[in-house]
């Protein structure tokens, strides 16, 4: 067998990929919203930068099955916490959002690291601005009985690392 068609095999996830669209839907993220702050990110240096394009970036990104277990393991983590079925300390933790816990941001991290540095920094200038999608679940995460820990920072990741995909593309 061609062994870049293995790869691709191991690497790329259709079905997981259609499983983790629909538990982001469920926790009410469209790839839209992810391609909005792609957009936003790189349209300042590529100015014929359509919205259709990102959508198309989001979703190469999400075939990634490192990415789609991230999705997993994020949207799980906070369905969870909102059943309070953690344990503690863990349960406390992610359930306030503790700014000290950085567990979110190094799952988050393991999105952005497929995609090198541009993700990396992408990926800061969200979890500092928090645009569109991410601001609404951050806002979400704090009302009683929602908990939204994991997944801000996936979501964010998703969209820098998709924004670094688009860069790529057009500016390599
Ligand atoms: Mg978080």
């Amino acid at each position: 067998m061609d062994s870049r068609h293995y790869r691709k095999g191991r690497m790329d996830n259709p079905t997981n990929y259609t499983i983790a669209i629909n538990k982001l839907r469920e926790r009410g993220v469209e790839v839209e919203d992810i391609a909005k702050i792609t957009h936003e990110l790189q349209t300042k240096y590529i100015k014929d930068l359509t919205l259709e394009v990102c959508i198309e970036h989001v979703t190469r990104v999400i075939l990634k099955r490192e990415v789609q277990h991230a999705i997993f393991v994020a949207i799980d983590l906070d369905v969870l916490a909102e059943k309070k079925m953690l344990s503690e300390p863990l349960q406390s933790i992610v359930e306030s959002d503790l700014g000290l816990f950085g567990v979110d941001e190094i799952l988050a991290l393991s999105v952005v690291n497929v995609y090198g540095s541009i993700g990396m920094t992408n990926f800061g200038y969200v979890d500092k601005l928090k645009p569109g999608i991410i601001g609404h679940l951050d806002n979400e995460g704090k009302s009683e009985g929602r908990v939204n820990t994991f997944l801000d920072d996936i979501v964010g990741a998703i969209a820098a690392s998709a924004s670094s995909s688009v860069a790529h593309n057009y500016l390599g």
